[in-house]
């Protein structure tokens, strides 16, 4: 493969680490990681404040954007004063030609308009499912010039939008030599994840409570008012925050747990945090739809439960010891390794770039 120079524009909603960006953090450090392995020169652009090892970042100052899906589908797009992510894109429109490819990470109106006024090509990493009606319209536009330079994790989020026959499906992948495998687990669960209402903590605090198993919950806290609310409403169940930890640590107390619970109440797009509880041999409990419904294999890897049911934790919780870990370890190192991941990435890239 030819070196291919590549500059990557982060997600506009916070900085890299920060936690904000939720999944698309990690799925772009672990890009970045791979393409350097594969010789590969990569820059990224990302907002003031970022950081991440062996990453060379230029960091852009200006206003950060509001998640998409913290607004409702007919709202339209809006532009803060000093856009961070319009401020993003000056800077990659002066120095578009020492590349050969753009990635765009946010999920947000103006990169899909700017495309065609770019000399140089730009990949579109869509991270989340329809959620704006004015950003389908827009996205749906550059599909329909560009139609393999959008790339997105899952059949199930692609299907969330009217050009989804078009997206190339890429899946995720992680660095399974930072993932210990765990035998043994103690009687406890873990949540993880952005703490906000789409992600519906609230259900696995109530099965946490039926069961009185622990539950342990790591995370940024993105809607304080909702995390409250939710401590209000379960005194007596037996959860513990953790905080947002990092990678290393994160795994280590993911690992000694009996089981992930995820319980997104919107489509996932993919669901990074189940990959990761697979590669420690944690076996995933999940809502059967989005992403976590293609990644989990009922009764080998975890269990899929009908959407929204609390009943449905509670027995797939009871049921947790009929897993094997080693094949929730098996899975990932089958299928989300980084380097299968990279495979696919780098092919679509190789195939849009100038
Ligand atoms: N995460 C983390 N530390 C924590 C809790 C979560 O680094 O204490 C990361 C986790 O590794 C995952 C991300 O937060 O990469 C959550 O991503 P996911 O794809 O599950 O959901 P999203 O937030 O993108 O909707």
């Amino acid at each position: 493969m030819i070196t291919m120079k590549i500059l990557i524009l982060s997600t506009s909603v916070g900085a890299l680490s920060s936690g904000i960006g939720g999944g698309v953090e990690l799925t772009i450090y672990n890009l970045i990681q791979e393409m350097q392995r594969r010789n590969h020169i990569v820059k990224v652009i990302a907002p003031q404040g970022s950081f991440f090892p062996y990453a060379d970042i230029v960091e852009i100052e200006g206003n950060l954007h509001i998640p998409a899906q913290t607004q409702t589908r007919d709202i339209p797009t809006i532009m803060p004063e000093n856009s961070v992510l319009a401020n993003m894109w000056e800077y990659a429109r002066k120095v578009q030609s020492d590349y050969d490819i753009l990635v765009n990470f946010a999920f947000d109106w103006l990169p899909f308009y700017l495309t065609p006024f770019f000399e140089t090509a730009i990949a579109h990493f869509i991270s989340m499912g329809s959620l704006s009606d004015s950003l389908d319209q827009i996205m749906g536009e550059i599909a329909r010039k560009y139609p393999q330079n959008l790339g997105v994790y899952t059949q199930s989020q692609a299907k969330t939008f009217p050009f989804g026959d078009v997206c190339q499906i890429l899946g995720s992948g992680i660095d399974l030599s930072i993932y210990e495998f765990r035998e043994k687990a103690d009687k406890k669960l873990a949540w993880l994840g952005r703490i906000a209402p789409e992600k519906a903590l609230e259900d696995a605090v109530k099965a946490s409570e039926i069961t009185q198993i622990p539950l342990l919950i790591f995370g940024k806290i993105q809607n304080q008012e909702y995390w409250q609310n939710i401590l209000r409403q379960y005194p007596k169940a037996p959860i513990e925050y953790k905080g947002f930890l990092s990678t290393i640590n994160l795994q280590k107390e993911l690992g000694n747990c009996q089981g992930l619970l995820m319980t997104p109440r919107w489509v996932e797009a993919f669901g990074n945090v189940a990959i990761e509880a697979l590669a420690c041999g944690v076996p995933v409990i999940s809502y059967a739809r989005g992403g976590p419904a293609e990644i989990i294999t009922d009764g080998k890897t975890g269990f899929l439960v009908i959407p929204d049911s609390i009943d449905g934790l509670v027995t797939a919780i009871h049921r947790l010891p009929q897993i094997n870990r080693h094949d929730c370890r098996q899975c990932a190192e089958e299928i989300y390794s980084l380097t299968a991941w990279g495979n696919n990435f780098e092919l679509w890239l190789e195939a849009i770039r100038n």
